[in-house]
């Protein structure tokens, strides 16, 4: 239904049936937009475009009238003759939430007739109805006629000031009918006209809304948070309910639990006399939820608390509502899952479950990778202690994490940082949906500012991002670049500090506090304790796809270990040659071994670093499978530029000269050999050249010294207590005799290691990696003699699309900014051309040995959506870095609560 109604939408209607008080309203479905969008694009759109959905909607609006007894659009009475407007809001509202990223229009159904008319009709609502007409004036010129809302804004302005009043609600009828003149001035100005016809007026907001669809910052956030396969925009036509028509009239926003710690207290703000837009735009501080009964509105609280309770019980999940408060009756005008922090959406995904609200499997769906990612994110080390002096701004803690960065004043400014890969906070007055980008690319956000609804807060939350919000002791003066803070000394006087761009500021999203110094960043807490623990064994229980990590070295074994690895899935042997400069000296006098015995001085000294780390791999994973990839290097990698060859060249000689090389050539023949080897081995295409099997095909010694050390690093670990389980893995195969000529070397290797240590008594699996579409296609031979495939979704992917995974970049970001390609297949898993072939090869490897080990080692095997795909395809396990073992535990026992339809309740 969301798809189709868009998330307001559905909610609306879902509200309706659950017997909530919603103002009567209907839809207009994404399908339209996805229609009107076509036709834009083809430059067909024009009045006849949405004139069929136009008729209907005549239909919707009578529908409306009939439950609005007493209200008629664009007349002051209907058939019962009742005596005020029916007024309606247009709303946008995409399957997936997209805060204040498109258009909303309220107040729709009035011009100088019936507002005159109405006013005669009830004479107690002028002011009310004056306040409603301007508000239409302004959102209407911004939205649908493009004129800026500050043209709008300046001149109220004027008139407070004129007026010697503060704030909107100050201005009495004859200040508001000056601002209606003046806002019909900024109409004639700018040559727009509003149109006078309500009808008109509803029909082109709905364009309007369609039309913000593929607006700037709506295309950024949708580019941003991976929003693709939607249709588009949903049109909300609603009755408006009054939050500002007097003092028994109120709007708020509420939690039905708490969004950045998750504790079960409702948690929301209202503003007595507004609309909804009011509480949102900071421009009046709202009061908590809690006090509305203090403030008089003691029945409306009590079908507050009654609408939170009914719907948590029916979407089994925390929610977020937007209500209204007309003349002391409650009405809910939207409801949504409440976008949470990580922190949150644990804690309250295991409250859920003790309270037996929800199952263990539904908590799985309760909460997402993106919530315990962010929850990983960092936060300051409290060894680097922050004195009183340092805190240079308060405010609310608005979204948790901590962020060190240089100071920037602009959204622009903040992406042009990232883009140079530097850190910064980003220091606003407040942000608006035009700040996305800058929002998403600074480590951080404070805001001078809103509250914890701001569009701030829930932006950053959303994201996982750290952010301080309602810092007011913090100027933010964008054209000087500047921010002011005033600080308060011990002796009581006030001081000021001003940070200018640049200037490195810390910021605590826990805390709500600003630092005018940088913070030392501190680790992650603990996936073995807690609530992430507790639904971590939940995923656990659930999932069927192992979760192994790929680790490259002792170090990273551990910390994958520590983050509840089964086992390494992929051991990159080239990477253990980028820990120091003499490892890397050492491979590169092996890519660059002149004759054999040069060759076999390098394996030597490589193999006695290999066997070290293998031993401590080995032994770190006892009990576990470790799966060692004979050496893939893409010699580009390890070759040196160029230009610092001669030097290399001269470095090489001397050593060999300093370790009585056995060369028997003298210095100088080696260097002119070594030279030429190197501008032998450049390539113009490495990523499709000299490497995986290739490599220990042409030189079958290098595959030989790196078995005996490996095997010999085994036999050592279980001599000394280890329970060991080798896996050797040949990458890059496409042939049957590629890998059988590999086989034999592994082969021959164990057996010439096993006669040394005859006590021995581990088996050693010997697999290869699917890499290249060839070798999908002929996994049925290849099965017969390997133990196990793991798919080098990677290359699979480089090589199915042809596309360089070195340089696919600038082509994938064009591609994503023009819509041809709306996800990154590095990043995600293709599933319609490389899964197919995934797919093929696993049916065809079952056929021929059903109990095959299959797996995924590429990065896909840390995307949590590939992850479901790799499930559904039935592999035995995945493989990703240490650091997304967490997350993609989680997805793992997600995906396969996803299927089983456990998670319904
Ligand atoms: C792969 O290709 O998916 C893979 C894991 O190997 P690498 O990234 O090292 O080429
Ligand atoms: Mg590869």
């Amino acid at each position: 239904m969301k798809d189709l109604l868009g998330g307001k939408g559905a909610g609306l209607a879902e509200m309706s049936r659950l017997g909530l008080n919603v103002p009567p309203g209907f839809t207009v479905s994404a399908e339209v937009c996805e229609l009107y969008s076509s036709h834009v694009a083809a430059e067909k759109a024009g009045a006849s475009t949405l004139k069929p959905v136009f008729d209907e909607m005549k239909r919707g609006v009578s529908f409306i009238e009939k439950h609005m007894s007493g209200r008629a659009f664009g007349a002051v009475s209907d058939k019962q003759g009742g005596s005020q407007p029916l007024l309606v809001s247009v709303r946008s509202g995409a399957a997936s939430s997209m805060p204040g990223m498109m258009d909303t229009v309220l107040n729709l159904g009035l011009n100088d007739q019936i507002l005159s008319d109405a006013i005669s009709a009830e004479p107690k609502n002028e002011r009310f109805l004056l306040d409603a007409y301007r508000r239409l004036l302004d959102m209407f010129g911004d939205v649908v006629l493009g004129v800026p809302h500050s043209e709008f804004e300046s001149r109220l302005n004027g008139i407070k000031q004129d007026n010697n009043v503060t704030s909107d609600e100050q201005l009495d009828p004859n200040a508001l009918r000056e601002v209606i003149a003046a806002y019909k001035e900024v109409y004639a100005a700018k040559s727009v006209t509003f149109p006078t016809d309500p009808e008109e007026q509803l029909h082109m907001a709905t364009e309007a809304v369609f039309a913000s669809w593929n607006n700037h910052r709506a295309v950024t956030y949708r580019r941003i948070n991976k929003v693709t396969h939607l249709k588009g925009t949903a049109v909300n036509v609603q009755a408006m309910v009054f939050g500002n028509a007097g003092a028994d009239c109120a709007s708020g926003v509420c939690f039905t639990r708490n969004p950045a710690t998750g504790e079960r207290k409702l948690y929301g703000e209202f503003l007595v006399n507004a609309q909804g837009e009011d509480v949102v735009a900071g421009i009046r501080t709202p009061q908590p939820v809690e006090t509305m009964s203090a403030a008089g509105f003691t029945e409306a609280r009590q079908r507050l608390d009654e609408c939170c309770d009914t719907l948590e019980r029916h979407f089994l999940d925390v929610m977020d509502i937007e209500f209204t408060v007309e003349g002391g009756v409650f009405f809910c005008l939207q409801c949504r899952a409440g976008k949470r922090t990580g922190r949150a959406a644990l804690r309250i995904a295991c409250e859920m479950v003790d309270e037996k609200l929800i199952s263990p499997s539904r908590a799985l769906l309760v909460v997402e990778p993106t919530h315990v990612e962010q929850l990983l994110h960092p936060h300051f080390d409290p060894n680097d202690v922050i004195a009183p002096s340092d805190v240079c701004a308060r405010g609310l803690a608005a979204s948790p994490g901590a962020a060190v960065g240089e100071a920037v004043f602009t959204a622009a400014k903040a992406e042009a940082l990232a883009k140079q890969g530097r850190a910064c906070v980003l220091l606003r007055a407040e942000t608006s949906a035009e700040d996305v980008g800058g929002m998403h690319a600074a480590q951080g956000i404070a805001t001078q500012r809103g509250g914890m609804t701001s569009h701030a807060a829930v932006v950053a939350r959303g994201w996982g991002k750290p952010a301080v919000v309602g810092c007011e002791r913090m100027i933010v003066d964008e054209l000087g670049n500047k921010a002011v803070f005033e600080i308060s000394g011990e002796d009581g006087k006030s001081t000021e500090l001003e940070i200018k761009e640049g200037d490195i500021v810390s910021i605590d999203g826990d805390a709500g506090i600003v630092i005018r110094r940088s913070v030392r960043l501190g680790a992650a807490p603990s996936a073995s304790s807690g609530n992430l623990a507790r639904v971590l064994r939940w995923a656990d229980e659930k999932k069927t796809l192992g979760v192994l990590a790929n680790a490259d070295t002792p170090g990273n074994a551990a910390a994958a270990l520590l983050n509840g690895a089964e086992g390494i899935g992929l051991v990159r042997t080239e990477h253990m040659f980028f820990d120091t400069p003499n490892r890397l000296k050492a491979v590169r006098r092996l890519t660059l071994a002149v004759d054999d015995a040069m060759l076999e001085q390098a394996l030597e000294e490589i193999s006695k670093f290999q066997e070290q780390d293998f031993a401590r791999i080995f032994k770190a994973m006892d009990g576990l499978p470790v799966t060692i990839r004979l050496l893939d290097p893409p010699l580009h990698e390890f070759l040196p530029p160029q230009a610092e060859m001669p030097g290399i060249a001269n470095e090489i000689v001397k050593d060999l000269e300093t370790s009585g090389g056995r060369t028997p050539r003298r210095g100088d023949d080696i260097k002119k050999s070594i030279l030429e080897r190197a501008a032998s081995l450049r390539e113009a295409n490495p990523m499709l050249g000299m490497r995986g099997c290739r490599l220990g095909i042409c030189s079958p010694q290098i595959t030989k010294a790196q078995c005996v050390a490996l095997f010999r690093a085994a036999s050592v670990a279980e001599s000394e207590g280890a329970v060991v389980f080798p896996r050797v893995m040949i990458p890059l195969v496409s042939f049957v005799a590629e890998f059988e000529h590999q086989k034999s070397i592994v082969r021959a290797a164990f057996d010439e290691v096993r006669e040394k240590f005859p006590t021995s008594t581990f088996e050693a699996k010997i697999g290869l990696m699917i890499e290249t579409p060839r070798a999908t296609l002929v996994a049925s031979e290849l099965a017969k003699t390997a133990d196990f495939f793991s798919f080098g979704t990677n290359d699979l992917t480089q090589m199915t699309l042809g596309l360089s995974r070195d340089d696919a970049g600038p082509t994938l970001a064009r591609y994503a900014k023009s819509g041809v390609l709306t996800f990154d297949p590095f990043a995600q898993i293709d599933t319609e051309g490389v899964g197919k072939l995934v797919e093929l090869c696993v049916r065809s490897a079952r056929e021929v040995k059903n109990d095959i080990s299959l797996g995924v080692c590429g990065e896909h095997g840390g995307d949590p959506k590939s992850v479901g795909f790799f499930h559904d395809v039935g592999l035995q396990y995945v493989s990703c870095s240490p650091y997304r073992v967490v997350c993609t535990r989680l997805a793992a026992g997600r995906a396969a609560v996803e299927r089983s339809g456990e998670g319904e309740r």
